[in-house]
């Protein structure tokens, strides 16, 4: 039978109606990748596609299951074309992507891999971007060529074991001693920390003001522990480290002048809230697309999966959702390219992707079935990366809180 390329009134008909869409190379059912990119940014978009569909996919899950970081797949990164690697951070070698370029990446790695791609939005938007904001040119000049090479990884040490949530209220401390500083606390999750050449820790100082405070090699640095937490279920293949500094001497050099209060700290974690929408959205659209083509292709009752109008109910959830997502993530680059952007602008797009990707991941593992928790099919490593994304940048009630302090004036948690 001819397949009909109009309905009966007329109007033209998509042939994927009638046949089914085509996944394999990504799902853009409202053209919003094919619309509003442009060709250059789509080439950075290939590029990473490419790296981490042939390169990171065929070995993650073997990195996964031991829970050991594949530092050779993450080195082949700073070979590819166009570069990416430092984000939007421009000169002494970093990519300067703008932002849709810079949240294309973030998408097309989560879509894959999300130990990758936060060991990548670590190094680039919390280790690279304060040192090119909040640092001095000596600074930028002695790390940011290093770091956009890969030569030296970036490590963010904000969070402490007693200090999620309520981050602004840093307990480590940095008491100057002539032309240095004395660091002590602890920092829990800090990611890269295991193998980072540099390591930003966050303190607060004499006069209690926070302060970034650059280590170097901090493996090597006396009075700096670093533990890998161990029994993850989601991101095994990204390290996070509890790290203790006990009277760690650091040149006063080092400090990051530009951070005046926690706000600077903000603007940074502001950027990372809308690498993590992008990622949402990645991971999204990864579990989809398998859970896509896995029903097309199993068969029950004699039936492929997806004839049955309980699994269409799910897929159709499932590519709402991620289209949602993705619309909202071009627009907040729109938004960034206008200066338009406001903390309950990033808080809301983290808010909403992180919580549909784990909405999308949960339809995508139930339509897997018993192989929707097995590693070999892509999806069980992607669901329990969704778990991650929720809590990280800002659990899913904190994004909750700084949209409503937004939108009504009151601030209901500080
Ligand atoms: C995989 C991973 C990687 C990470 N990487 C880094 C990193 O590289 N660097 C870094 O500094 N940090 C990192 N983090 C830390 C992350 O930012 C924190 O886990 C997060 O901010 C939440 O803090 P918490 O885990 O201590 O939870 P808590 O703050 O203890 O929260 C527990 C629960 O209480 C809720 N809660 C807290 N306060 C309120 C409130 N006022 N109202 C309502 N509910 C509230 C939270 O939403 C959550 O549900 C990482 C975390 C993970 C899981």
């Amino acid at each position: 039978m001819e397949t009909p390329t109009k309905t009966d009134n007329g109007m033209p008909i998509a042939e994927d109606m009638v046949r089914g869409i085509d996944v394999s190379n990504g799902f853009d059912f409202y053209h919003v990748f094919e619309n509003f990119a442009t060709p250059k940014q789509l080439k950075v978009r290939d590029a990473v596609r490419d790296y981490m569909e042939n390169e990171v996919k065929p070995h993650i899950n073997d990195y996964w299951e031991r829970a050991e970081f594949p530092m050779e797949l993450f080195l082949k990164a700073r070979d590819i074309e166009p570069h990416f690697i430092g984000g939007i951070v421009r000169g002494r070698g970093a990519a300067g992507l703008d932002p849709l370029e810079a949240g294309l990446v973030a998408y097309e790695m989560a879509r894959v891999d999300g130990s990758i791609g936060t060991a990548h939005g670590v190094h680039t938007a919390l280790g690279m971007t304060p040192i090119a904001f909040l640092g001095n040119d000596e600074q930028r000049d002695r790390w940011l060529p290093r770091m956009a090479n890969l030569e030296l990884i970036g490590a963010f040490g904000l969070t402490e074991p007693a200090r999620g949530s309520a981050a602004t209220d840093i307990q480590t401390t940095a008491r100057k001693v002539g032309s240095e500083y004395v660091l002590n606390g602890a920092k829990r999750w800090i990611g890269n920390a295991a193998f980072a050449g540099v390591l930003i820790i966050w303190a607060r100082d004499e006069n209690g003001d926070i302060g970034g405070f650059v280590i170097e090699h901090p493996q090597e640095v006396e009075g700096v522990t670093i533990e890998n937490i161990q029994g993850k279920i989601a991101k095994r293949a990204v390290m996070n480290a509890d790290i203790t500094l006990q009277d760690v001497v650091v040149p006063a050099a080092t400090r990051l002048p530009k951070v005046r209060s926690f706000q600077d700290i903000g603007k940074v974690l502001l950027l990372g809230r809308i690498g993590v929408a992008w990622e949402a959205a990645g991971l999204a659209e990864g579990l989809f697309t398998a859970a896509l083509e896995y029903a097309r292709e199993r068969e029950q009752f004699g039936k492929r999966i997806a004839e049955f109008q309980l699994i269409q109910d799910k897929l159709v959830e499932m590519a709402t959702e991620v289209t949602l997502m993705q619309m909202m993530c071009f627009q907040l680059a729109s938004m960034t390219a206008f200066g338009q952007l406001t903390p309950g602008v990033a808080s809301m797009a983290k808010y909403n992707n992180a919580r549909k990707a784990r909405r999308v991941a949960a339809l995508a593992r139930e339509t897997l079935g018993g192989n929707g928790i097995v590693l070999d099919y892509h999806v069980a490593r992607l669901f329990t990366d969704a778990e991650a994304t929720y809590t990280y940048e800002g659990t899913n009630e904190i994004q909750t809180l700084i949209v409503g302090r937004e939108i009504t004036g009151y601030s209901a948690f500080v």
